[in-house]
């Protein structure tokens, strides 16, 4: 795992066991603000003892930026902290997020001492908080995730972009105009940087580009199922070996990004937008 310190209250951890997941640390007089907690205990439990024992202060928050568990599952190793997440997140950590635990820990023994811990503080478009002279406000975005929010540490700038900022867009658990209209409200903003969920910290200078890159992926991809769709005609079979020629460079997207895990998110995301145009166009994939 590395640790980076981005400014002066904030540290970001990147995970060296998962997808380059990140977790954000907020300093302040008067503890420290988690946001987001990883999935392995392993990586979890350093950032824990460099809180507790490098910089002597306490977790006070963890905040939840959805319930996917890359994000989530370590936020039992912070018990005293009071957790805070959009109100969909803790319905879907208690039905999704407990499904998706028995699941993962049959395959990783790791995770026994894992449990889902459900947020007990939750807000529906937007909550600030205050500590030690610091304010983090978050708000709802909801394209990657139906509970997907977005953070802002307001005194320096940071924000805090959670999976609507992460290497490749993915909207599959979530929603693709959504998504991109949360990239969008991003642009034009004076960021001095971007913490991705997944991936390198965005500085200041490459902000602007990068949401265009992201933006033009969306747009490209949404060209090419288009046309997918209507040169296959009522052929399934067709239909099926146009959308597997879209490749993610074809949408200005390299392929090695995540050791060329981005791939499968790609894929993901032209099956995943085919079959919402279809069914918009009254032709739901079967
Ligand atoms: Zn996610």
């Amino acid at each position: 795992m590395q640790r980076e310190r981005v400014t002066e209250s904030v540290y970001v951890f990147t995970s060296g066991l998962y997808a380059q997941v990140t977790a954000t640390l907020i300093t302040t007089a008067e503890g420290a603000v988690l946001v987001d907690t990883l999935l392995y205990p392993e990586e979890t439990l350093q950032i824990s003892r460099f809180v507790h024992e490098r910089l002597n202060m306490p977790v006070r928050y963890v905040v939840n930026t959805h319930y996917h568990a890359d994000h989530t599952l370590g936020t039992c190793f912070f018990p005293d902290a009071l957790v805070i997440a959009h109100r969909q997140c803790r319905d879907l950590l208690d039905t999704r997020g407990r499904k998706s635990l028995e699941v993962m820990r049959a395959n990783a023994n790791d995770l026994d001492n894992v449990q889902v811990v459900l947020p007990q503080v939750v807000f529906d478009d937007q909550l600030t908080l205050c500590l030690g002279n610091k304010t983090l406000r978050f708000w709802h975005v909801g394209g990657h995730s139906p509970d997907a929010i977005i953070g802002l540490m307001e005194e320096e700038q940071v924000l805090l972009g959670a999976d609507t900022v992460m290497v490749l867009p993915h909207f599959v658990d979530g929603h693709y105009e959504t998504f991109v209209q949360s990239l969008q409200q991003l642009q034009g903003q004076s960021y001095e940087c971007i913490v991705q969920g997944h991936g390198e910290v965005i500085l200041r200078g490459e902000i602007e580009d990068r949401l265009a890159e992201d933006l033009a992926y969306l747009n490209k991809l949404q060209v090419l199922v288009d046309k997918a769709i209507d040169n296959a005609g009522d052929s399934e079979v067709r239909l099926e070996k146009a959308l597997e020629a879209i490749k993610i460079e074809m949408c200005g997207k390299s392929k090695v990004l995540l050791s060329g895990a981005v791939q499968q998110l790609h894929r993901q995301n032209v099956l995943a937008l085919a079959k919402a145009r279809r069914a918009a166009h009254g032709a739901p994939i079967k």
